[in-house]
């Protein structure tokens, strides 16, 4: 494929053919970000989901696969958040890989994750991109995908990743120190869906989602009742929406328990221009509702 692409640029001239040695497609906004972010102008990435996508439920379309057309890799998140990835493969065809980024990755299971909640879920939490330390591996892992298809390329792919890790670092760095500003007995994440367990376990949260792991599933009444009891007697300062959220279920949420409503998070990475913007205004909003 690349000779034929050589022998077409050699034959129609610079310019009139991308000038990209990889091309990528990516099924998660911050996917898109990290592809982006190590491969620099050698990658052209094809952004299927786009910036304002629902990664609980997009499947690309017959158009979306044309775009994406000589795509030598897919980034997906894995962990069963795109569950049409089998039947994807023999559309894309063999020869293209489809890298299940969080398939490597250490796994942590969904719901609540405070000892005294008698809910229990062991859904497999596809939300790895909360855990910066994760983001990093998958930096690694996108790298070493990047150098196998694109052997010319390896050492700027390993160069760049390396940078944005460095970089991760910082970021983790600046968060602790934001977040140390909220006492450890308020450190207790009420959020709309339960995207935030990485968070949590990296930072010293205790989760109380409202919503399992994929959105879909709503509590009963008696579930319901039972969370509401359970953040009073927590004394559970906020409950955060996001940007998809279900605004009759908090409102009764915050009705019922006089929690105050916290600002919008971002959960799925949607509506974010980077993975960086997105885990800074998290920290800055987690910190805003519950240090005061
Ligand atoms: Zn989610």
């Amino acid at each position: 494929m690349k000779l034929l692409r050589l022998i077409l640029i050699a034959l129609c001239g610079p310019g009139i053919l991308s000038a990209s040695d990889l091309k990528v497609a990516a099924l998660h906004p911050l996917l898109a970000d990290l592809a982006k972010q190590g491969g620099g102008e050698r990658v052209e990435v094809i952004d299927l989901i786009g910036a304002n996508g629902d990664a609980h439920h997009f499947e690309p379309s017959a158009e979306d696969l044309k775009r994406a057309a000589d795509a030598m890799i897919y980034l997906a998140a894995g962990l069963g958040l795109e569950p049409y990835l089998s039947s994807m493969k023999s559309v894309v065809g063999h020869d293209v890989r489809i890298l299940e980024v969080g398939a490597t990755l250490p796994v942590l299971h969904g719901g609540c994750s405070d000892p005294d909640h008698p809910h229990e879920d062991h859904e497999t939490d596809p939300h790895w991109w909360h855990s910066i330390d994760r983001f990093k591996r998958a930096a690694t892992l996108v790298a070493e995908a990047f150098a196998t298809a694109d052997a010319a390329g390896a050492e700027t792919y390993r160069t760049r990743a390396a940078l944005y890790r460095d970089r991760l670092d910082g970021l983790e760095t600046w968060s602790r120190t934001q977040l140390a500003a909220i006492p450890k007995a308020k450190r207790q994440l009420a959020t709309t869906h339960a995207a935030f367990n990485y968070f949590c376990a990296d930072f010293g949260f205790t989760a109380f989602p409202i919503q399992g792991v994929n959105r879909e599933q709503s509590p009963d009444p008696a579930e319901l009742a039972s969370l509401i009891r359970e953040l009073k007697a927590k004394h559970v300062m906020a409950i955060f929406p996001e940007k998809e959220t279900n605004p009759k279920l908090l409102s009764v949420l915050t009705r019922d328990t006089g929690i105050k409503l916290g600002g919008a998070l971002i959960a799925d990475g949607t509506s974010s221009v980077s993975y960086e913007t997105m885990v800074r205004a998290n920290v800055e909003t987690i910190v805003a509702g519950l240090s005061r």
